[in-house]
């Protein structure tokens, strides 16, 4: 691989001579300067995230070889129109002057990516250009994190949380994959501003918290089902929760109507519409208790008169 040196503030804009043979090797058909539009991106670094994650700096070397030609994407959306840029050459910088949250000398993943000029890409291009599209997320597959507690990558600690008065973080160690890196709204590496999300099967719980604490989220297909799935079940609490929900109701209008029949049906929707099922069903226990009072309830008279009738009944076969 090529490596030419950098700076670090985003070189927007015009490629080189060394950057379009770079572009061209992953190009149909020939690209002119003029053509395309070069940015970078950090991709990810080895600083403890707000997961409690980390990449050590083996990983970031794997990804570096592993992110070229991948694409960069919008939302980790899978349709081909969003993928809208490429990456052409990466590299692992390490900055002495900044230290990692655990003392490390902060190193990270740059990559140098193209996109066509083209109507379709303008916004974009305007978007990187002008600051609005930063921050990006890498999706990549791991076989191993490491514990900072205990050294295994099976255990039970949980990252984020203290033992000891120290707090554990894991240690993305083993790369096995580079899918896509993308652009998002909210990053999840503290420095680089990067996301990043593993093609480890999610479960349902995790899934959830990561639409409400990461505001961004990929799924592959399993999860996508599972997710479908859950949405399903969800359907069909609700409908039961309505039927339910109804059934208090209509308790709850009979028995008013048995011990308060001076108010008036509008009243009592009035008072019902608002009620929680938690309060309705407070409401119908102590209704249905004091409709007892005034008449006794039909199930206990029929009994009465059939006991009454059929004293043998019970022993009858
Ligand atoms: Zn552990």
């Amino acid at each position: 691989m090529i490596k030419k040196s950098y700076s670090t503030s985003n070189e927007v804009g015009l490629p080189t001579d060394d950057d379009m043979l770079l572009i061209n090797q992953h190009t149909l058909k020939k690209l002119e300067k003029e053509d395309v539009f070069t940015f970078s991106v950090i991709l990810c670094d080895n600083d403890i995230d707000r997961d409690f994650e980390r990449f050590d700096e083996t990983a970031l070397k794997t990804l570096e070889a592993l992110f070229v030609g991948k694409t960069g994407i919008l939302n980790h959306s899978m349709k081909s129109e969003d993928q809208s840029c490429r990456t052409y050459q990466t590299q692992v910088i390490t900055d002495k002057s900044k230290k990692t949250i655990d003392g490390r000398d902060y190193t990270y993943l740059k990559a140098w990516c193209y996109t066509v000029k083209s109507e379709k890409n303008d916004s974009l291009i305007k978007d990187i250009e002008s600051g609005i599209k930063k921050e990006v997320s890498v999706s990549c597959a791991s076989n191993s994190r490491t514990c900072s507690i205990c050294g295994d990558s099976h255990c039970n600690h949980i990252p984020g949380r203290k033992y000891n008065g120290e707090t554990c973080y894991k240690t993305i160690t083993d790369i096995t994959d580079a899918y896509e890196w993308s652009f998002v709204a909210v990053p999840a590496q503290r420095k680089a501003g990067v996301t990043k999300s593993f093609k480890k099967e999610k479960t349902m719980e995790n899934i959830l918290k990561s639409i409400k604490e990461e505001k961004s989220l990929t799924l592959n297909e399993q999860e996508l089902n599972k997710l479908s799935d859950y949405m399903d079940s969800l359907k069909e609490k609700s409908i039961d929760g309505e039927k339910y929900r109804n059934s208090l109701i209509q308790s709850a209008k009979k028995n008013f109507a048995l011990t308060v029949p001076t108010l008036s049906e509008e009243c009592v929707d009035e008072i019902l519409k608002n009620l929680s099922s938690e309060a309705l069903e407070n409401l119908c226990t102590s209704l249905s208790k004091q409709a007892n009072k005034v008449i006794p309830p039909v199930s206990q008279l029929y009994t009465e008169e059939n006991n009454k009738d059929n004293s043998n009944s019970q022993f009858k076969f």
